[in-house]
């Protein structure tokens, strides 16, 4: 998608720091982090929502949960624990419309979600 920063991303035109990487997904550091780890995950193919990821449409999902494990695995946070969060239209705080997954930790998150 031509107007996306995150498509732009995943194209190389914007640089980011580059955690992880396969042939769906891509994994870079957060801009601006919210916690010492937080990584964001986008499928490569543009989806604007989780709306959009139906059944069929699963393994976008089933893709996003596997690098969020191998995010936590290179960031050191596995064992002591993370945040994986999808934020989902304007009250759910999404600010960018390519469906992404936050990678969070590296300190003891609050307990409330907002
Ligand atoms: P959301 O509020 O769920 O849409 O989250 C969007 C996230 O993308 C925010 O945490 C931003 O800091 C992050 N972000 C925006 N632009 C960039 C960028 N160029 N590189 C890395 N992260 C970004
Ligand atoms: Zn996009």
């Amino acid at each position: 998608m031509s107007d996306c920063i995150f498509c732009k991303i995943v194209e190389g035109k914007i640089p980011c720091g580059n955690i992880y990487e396969d042939e769906q997904v891509l994994a870079f550091d957060d801009i601006h982090p919210m916690a010492p780890v937080h990584v964001i995950i986008v499928p490569k193919k543009h989806v604007s929502t989780l709306l959009d990821v139906d059944v069929k449409k699963s393994d976008i999902a089933g893709n996003l949960i596997a690098a969020a494990q191998k995010v936590a695995q290179i960031k050191g946070i596995a064992a002591k624990g993370f945040r994986a969060v999808i934020n989902c239209n304007a009250e759910g705080g999404q600010v960018v419309f390519h469906l992404h997954m936050h990678v969070l930790g590296g300190r003891k998150l609050q307990d409330q979600l907002g």
